[in-house]
């Protein structure tokens, strides 16, 4: 899994409808990504704000933070990771 896919499929992990395969890679991969990590403690501080996460939810509560993060994982990938 590529850190953008993990996040744009953060809401699926959280609402815990992710397949069990796509889960067991999106885990593998948080374990081996500190920034995802990073990516996932932010997506767990909305939850804990709004008490729940839709698709909508995220992008109502934070749509130019998501759109930063979209940015840095542009940037960073760029950078050759
Ligand atoms: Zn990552």
């Amino acid at each position: 899994m590529v850190c953008q896919e993990l996040v744009e499929r953060v809401t699926e992990f959280f609402e815990a409808t992710l397949p069990s395969t796509d889960r067991e890679r999106f885990e593998a991969h948080i374990a081996e990504c500190p920034f995802c990590e990073e990516i996932l403690e932010q997506f767990r501080a909305v939850i804990a704000l709004t008490g729940h996460l839709r698709v909508d939810d995220a992008a109502a509560v934070a749509p130019q933070h998501r759109a930063e993060l979209l940015e840095v994982f542009r940037a960073w990938s760029a950078a050759g990771r």
